[in-house]
């Protein structure tokens, strides 16, 4: 009997990205990246073609992508900005006569995480990865939660006030993610801007509001800017007060954080605030290992069950 191998594919709103992939995660091949194509019909074809290519090497494919994906992990059924339209109406297994198992990529990067990563060892994974949106998975027992239709975990557009104080990019008000994302932080800016007296004496105040970015805050913070420090301090008390309420829900024993805007958490800090407030005691809070690997290593991993 030979070990199973795994074709993972992430496929990104700019590059496709595949490899070959073990049963134990490890990747049997280098990572090979193209980018993605404008229209929906050529993405179908480019991933024919990578299909066929490796055709005789694997023995499923397992893909990685953006939005929510149906039951049948067939395909990909909610709007995903960053794809073109017609994506929605592709039907993955048919790519090949092999296997093909399709799942969000934060599901397949929580997957990735609990199998090989940060989380390996761990019972229950919550995985959120905190970038221009907050995005989440959870695995319990080595099983990924999907919820009733398979779009469980929507965790940047869980409410944090009822009194619409901050407009989503979805069009809502008072998602997670526009709080605590990055996006959120550049609008934790534009509020302390109005609200904030440091600000008078901020190395910002003749910035217009609408330019204040992300990145000036987090700039702001090493070049000891008072008014980025409170701006700052602000935006993970709103990351804290998400990842407390969802460790009440799912009594995670490992919190998995990844994305562009990991680097800025201090874990170890965001740990034990954790455990001093959650009702559901004992948590281990760690950055992720796989980071831009993680959609295709766990797409691979689920699709070799
Ligand atoms: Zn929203």
């Amino acid at each position: 009997m030979h070990a199973k191998k795994a074709l993972g594919i992430d496929i990104g709103g700019t590059k496709i990205c595949y490899g070959i992939v073990d049963e134990c995660g490890n990747l049997l091949s280098d990572v090979k990246k193209t980018p993605t194509p404008k229209s929906a019909g050529e993405i179908y074809n480019k991933l024919k073609n990578i299909v066929e290519h490796h055709y005789d090497e694997i023995d499923v494919v397992g893909l990685s992508s953006a939005g929510a994906v149906n039951l049948e992990n067939t395909k990909v059924v909610s709007s995903t900005p960053n794809l073109p339209a017609g994506y929605n109406d592709i039907d993955f297994s048919t790519l090949t006569n092999k296997p093909v198992y399709v799942e969000n990529d934060a599901n397949c990067a929580a997957f990735a995480e609990y199998k090989m990563g940060a989380a390996k060892g761990f019972k229950t994974v919550l995985m959120i990865t905190i970038g221009t949106g907050i995005g989440g998975g959870i695995v319990n027992d080595g099983k990924l939660y999907r919820g009733s239709t398979g779009n469980a975990l929507e965790v940047g557009s869980m409410k944090i006030f009822a009194d619409k104080r901050q407009k989503c990019t979805c069009g809502r008000y008072d998602c997670w993610e526009s709080y605590a994302s990055g996006t959120g932080l550049k609008n934790c800016a534009v509020y302390g801007a109005g609200n904030y007296p440091e600000f008078a004496s901020s190395i910002y105040k003749d910035k217009l509001l609408e330019e204040l970015t992300t990145y000036d805050i987090t700039d702001g913070v090493l070049k000891n800017d008072e008014f980025s420090i409170k701006v700052f301090n602000q935006w993970l008390e709103y990351i804290f007060v998400g990842l407390v309420s969802l460790t009440d829900i799912f009594n995670p024993d490992c919190i998995v954080i990844s994305g562009g805007m990991c680097a800025f958490i201090n874990t170890q800090d965001m740990e034990r605030r954790i455990n001093a407030e959650s009702v559901v005691t004992n948590v281990t809070v760690k950055t992720a290992m796989t980071e831009n690997r993680a959609g295709m290593i766990g797409a691979g991993l689920l699709a070799l069950g």
